[in-house]
């Protein structure tokens, strides 16, 4: 399991792999492709010589992105190597009439405040998260913790999940994860792992006061990953928001596959839900930076959590060139890992181990 403390040594685990991968290929990262020397460069196909597939999806990326900030940390989020910013945790702030902000910085929880109490959606990384963050923060801005009825878990990694079962001891608040992600904790143990409880079904209506979210299963960072969509107020106008339930790519082509088949689906319930507010449980979508702009804005003045539909969707737009781009270098990487094992180096081995390897963050 992840603990924030750790999550630069996993970045760099993750970055530590891909170098590994590329090496493969005699790449690094940003440069042109070259070929290998000697009687290697006769083993490797003509596929692996011409230049990276994955370039022009990242760069589909980023013409889609433009100057638009919420799109180019995006791109930044997606690119290969990245890892979060180390920003600090900012005051708790209510982003809509309904909904608050809680966070530590390199993770957040978004607290849905309706008229019979409080469905979270995620719960940071700990107990100590829960204390020190999510409970003093709901009282900062004047809502009670006690009311906290529901904790709905994106996924089962210790930066969402850390906090419910404190919520659960201490509120009798019920802790909702999809089946597969359930599974993922029963199989992992992780400490501080909530009790089992609540399934999520895919589609699946949650409703506390009046209130309803809905929970849609986008599997891709892991194998139950859930993302919500939210009916927000602001004044006497209503909205719909988006969360995308988790966003570091797995590294497998399978896998990347059911990630990008994820964000296909989720865009068309986006377009019917007309999801207008894009929100994410990591700063990798200028979030934070957005939520102290909208801190010391004039009252009246644009909620800058509100995209629109055309801008939102072009956000998944962007995550939808990003893993195609991920797609290509992965499938590259298994290609130049079977022609190392045929080669008798030990390199596709290895490279299937790294392959298998699951991510745990973020
Ligand atoms: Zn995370
Ligand atoms: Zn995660």
């Amino acid at each position: 399991m992840i603990r924030p403390t750790r999550r630069t040594a996993t970045d760099a685990d993750f970055a530590r792999r891909r170098l590994a991968q590329l090496a493969v290929l005699g790449l690094t990262a940003g440069t042109t492709p070259a070929a290998l020397p000697g009687s290697a460069s006769a083993a490797v196909p003509s596929s692996v010589k011409a230049p990276s597939a994955s370039r022009a999806h990242y760069d589909r990326a980023r013409r889609l992105a433009a100057d638009d900030p919420v799109l180019r940390a995006l791109v930044t989020a997606l690119t290969p190597g990245s890892g979060l910013p180390p920003l600090p945790a900012p005051e708790p702030v209510k982003l809509f009439d309904n909904l608050v902000l809680l966070s530590a910085g390199w993770v957040s929880a978004m607290a849905v405040l309706t008229d019979d109490g409080i469905v979270l959606i995620d719960a940071l990384t700990s107990p100590a998260d829960a204390e020190g963050v999510i409970i003093p923060g709901l009282r900062a801005v004047g809502a009670d913790p006690a009311a906290i009825r529901h904790v709905v878990v994106t996924h089962g990694h210790a930066d969402h999940f850390g906090g419910a079962q404190t919520f659960a001891d201490r509120y009798g608040a019920r802790v909702h994860m999809s089946p597969a992600d359930w599974d993922l904790l029963d199989r992992t143990r992780p400490a501080d792992a909530p009790v089992r409880d609540l399934d999520i079904a895919d589609g699946a209506q949650l409703t506390l006061g009046g209130t309803t979210i809905e929970l849609h299963h986008t599997p891709g960072h892991t194998p139950g990953t859930v993302s919500p969509v939210i009916p927000l107020r602001a004044g006497r106008r209503h909205h719909s928001a988006m969360l995308w339930g988790g966003l570091n790519p797995p590294s497998t082509v399978a896998e990347l596959r059911t990630f990008l088949a994820s964000v296909h689906s989720f865009r068309a319930v986006m377009r019917r839900a007309n999801v207008e507010v894009e929100l994410s449980n990591h700063p990798n979508d200028h979030g934070l930076e957005r939520a102290e702009q909208l801190r010391h804005q004039p009252p009246g003045a644009a909620n800058p959590f509100l995209l629109g539909g055309p801008r939102t969707q072009r956000y998944m737009a962007v995550m939808d060139a990003m893993l195609r781009g991920r797609i290509a270098d992965a499938e590259e990487a298994a290609g130049a890992e079977e022609v190392a094992g045929a080669a008798g180096t030990g390199a596709g081995a290895r490279g299937a181990h790294t392959a298998a390897a699951s991510h745990a963050c973020c």
